[in-house]
């Protein structure tokens, strides 16, 4: 499967990452992908970017090493009433914004509440991806989250760095093939994110992709496989 997006990135802005962004297209371009998303972790991250970060985004050349660059964020999502760490007029003018749950950040809930606050964080239409969904300490109904997902166009992460050995979240394999089994049941489109914290790991989808293949889902619900796909969907071109 060729897919020609990296949609989840960290460069050394986010503190706890380790390659600068011309490294990261550096690889990129290697790799053969022709977009990569540049998403360093919202301000409330301990180490994460400050403000100024994103505001100043604008500066940035639309390629490097021949790899168009999206300027994006990965937002924290910090209270249950599905509030992000950056004003709603700053994120508008990024071309990416993941949100995501994050310990440092907001603490884990019951299901109930978790549910709740994805409904209202999908309300946002500046959001348009919801970064890896599977981690269990922030489980949700997912059938009425992806339902709404799918009404939104907000995408369902699917995050090859959870799959890892090396990873932190917990039980995410099973998260993710349920992920996939209900996105699969209701036709909504997800991505495949590396969320790489070094640019060795930019473009690598191997444990995602091995698992999509596994449990044959259906390659058209893929949405980067395709750059001029994804840019339609997120209304860049
Ligand atoms: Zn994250
Ligand atoms: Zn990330």
């Amino acid at each position: 499967m060729t897919l020609e997006i990296d949609t989840h990135t960290h460069t050394i802005v986010s503190g706890h990452a380790y390659s600068t962004l011309n490294e990261m297209a550096q690889s990129a371009a290697e790799k053969g992908l022709k977009i990569l998303a540049t998403t360093d972790h919202g301000p409330s991250m301990p180490g994460g970017a400050h403000p100024y970060h994103f505001h100043n985004l604008r500066i940035l050349p639309e390629t490097i090493s021949g790899v168009r660059i999206l300027k994006g964020i990965e937002a924290n999502i910090v209270d249950y009433n599905g509030s992000l760490d950056m004003p709603d007029s700053d994120i508008a003018k990024l071309e990416l914004v993941i949100a995501s749950f994050h310990e440092p950040c907001i603490k884990p809930a019951g299901k109930s509440i978790i549910t709740d606050t994805l409904l209202k964080v999908l309300e946002n239409k500046n959001v348009h991806i919801l970064g890896h969904p599977e981690d269990r300490r922030y489980a949700f109904d997912y059938e009425n989250v992806i339902k709404m997902a799918k009404e939104s166009n907000t995408l369902i992460e699917i995050n090859n760095s959870s799959l890892l050995p090396t990873t932190f979240r917990e039980n995410c394999r099973e998260g993710i093939i349920n992920l996939l089994e209900v996105c699969a049941k209701v036709d909504a489109k997800i991505v495949l994110g590396s969320d790489a914290h070094h640019s060795s790991s930019v473009g690598r989808f191997d444990y995602a992709v091995k698992l999509i293949e596994e449990i044959k889902f259906p390659k058209n619900l893929i949405i980067n496989r395709s750059s001029k796909d994804f840019l339609d969907f997120i209304g860049l071109n």
